[in-house]
């Protein structure tokens, strides 16, 4: 379903008070004309990246799909789209919010240990659950005490502290499941062979909600497009600066610069929602253009997905030639960073559900600064002081000159 715009009333506050501020007067009237000025020049890229960052990860925070959250970071993406281009829309879908109400740590023998609930997992009892904690040939778990029954199982996070926890084995009944940190290994084997009584708790409630895409599209002098997604959702526990806000930003410098271009392709830009569950705000968009029978137009896929893990773009694709071109854009840049190419699937997560396409796909991630970044994924420290942000600059630059290029063909 696509709407036009979204009606005023419902999302009124948060955006546009800063934005009168910062750009009052004669400015606001040329900004609405073109965002070129923009991000025209680093210095100006900068100062785009840093407002933006403030207005969707610090003024906003978690932006988990199906929140009111979500909602207000989607009315700012879709605001700063409309400074260039004139055909942005919304494209909705209907989405099960889901979120945690209250959660408590794991606490083995009186300790806490630090414990993240299953996005969209379920909750526990309200009095919680009680039982001996134990590590079979799977991982640890929490079981009944007389039943052995299993009552909670848990993940383990193998780059650093707690994460979303994530179901790796095969119940027949389902029960709630936990992330842990890695750091607690040593505690929580301890813990089992002395088989302490454990305890832990989740309250998780789920409503009716909405999904929003928001979508961008510069009409170029051919029906034959290239397609760019970047989510914009985030997990309910992270304001997701680099997973994926910063990625988001990158693609909307693109949109300001390409809007001012005379395009050979169509060109449009997806900020997608719902990226965090099962893609399905990719997938909705999809069928979209399934159904309006253009999904057949897209030549190029781009999905971005965390570009400032560090300076080195990590570029899955299976053409060829899309790897060469990174390659020599690097080169004649000038940009002195290594992309890392391998054979995985462009489509992939974002991408997938417009496989049919038959277009060349792209994704991209980014490696390098490894050790300030990775530890943050889906944590609640990925915040807009750990985007580093030459690698939104480097991101920019070799992907607008990458649609530059290949809009030539
Ligand atoms: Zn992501």
């Amino acid at each position: 379903m696509k709407e036009q715009g979204i009606s005023r009333g419902k999302f009124i506050g948060l955006a546009g008070g800063i934005t009168l501020l910062t750009f009052s007067g004669p400015w606001a009237k040329a900004l609405e004309v073109s965002g070129i000025d923009l991000v025209s020049t680093p210095q100006l890229r900068l100062y785009y990246t840093i407002r933006l960052l403030k207005k969707l990860v610090t003024d906003i925070g978690p932006r988990p799909s199906g929140s009111r959250a979500y909602a207000k970071g989607a009315k700012i993406i879709l605001q700063e789209m409309k400074r260039s281009l004139s055909d942005v829309n919304y494209d909705i879908y209907d989405f099960d919010y889901w979120e945690l109400l209250n959660s408590s740590d794991l606490i083995i023998g009186g300790q806490h240990i630090e414990a993240v609930c299953q996005k969209k997992g379920l909750g526990t009892p309200n009095e919680g659950i009680r039982g001996v904690f134990i590590q079979n040939s799977k991982g640890f778990a929490i079981i009944d005490e007389l039943s052995s029954e299993t009552l909670a199982i848990f993940s383990i996070n193998q780059y650093g502290k707690a994460i979303a926890g994530s179901p790796y084995m095969e119940l027949s009944k389902p029960v709630p499941v936990f992330g842990l940190g890695k750091q607690d290994i040593p505690l929580l084997e301890r813990s089992a062979q002395n088989k302490l009584m454990a305890f832990i708790s989740a309250d998780v409630r789920t409503s009716k909600s909405k999904g929003i895409n928001v979508i961008g599209r510069i009409p170029g002098k051919s029906k034959n497009e290239i397609l760019i997604i970047s989510h914009a959702d985030t997990i309910f526990n992270t304001p997701g600066a680099n997973d994926n806000t910063s990625s988001v930003i990158v693609m909307l410098m693109l949109v300001h610069a390409a809007a001012v271009r005379q395009n050979n392709h169509t060109l449009t830009f997806v900020a997608s929602d719902s990226e965090e569950y099962n893609y399905e705000g990719a997938y909705n968009y999809a069928e979209d253009r399934i159904a309006d029978n253009t999904l057949k137009n897209i030549r190029y896929v781009l999905n971005f997905d965390s570009l400032t893990y560090g300076p080195n773009l990590w570029i899955s694709s299976k053409d060829q030639g899309v790897k060469d071109l990174i390659r020599e854009i690097h080169k004649d840049l000038n940009i002195d960073t290594k992309p890392i190419f391998d054979e995985g699937d462009g489509y992939v997560m974002d991408s997938l559900p417009f496989r049919a396409s038959g277009a060349k796909a792209l994704h991209a991630n980014s490696r390098g600064y490894d050790e300030k970044t990775l530890p943050v994924y889906h944590r609640p420290d990925d915040t807009a002081d750990k985007v580093p942000l030459d690698c939104v600059e480097i991101s920019f630059l070799v992907f607008d000159e990458f649609i530059r290029r290949i809009d030539k063909e």
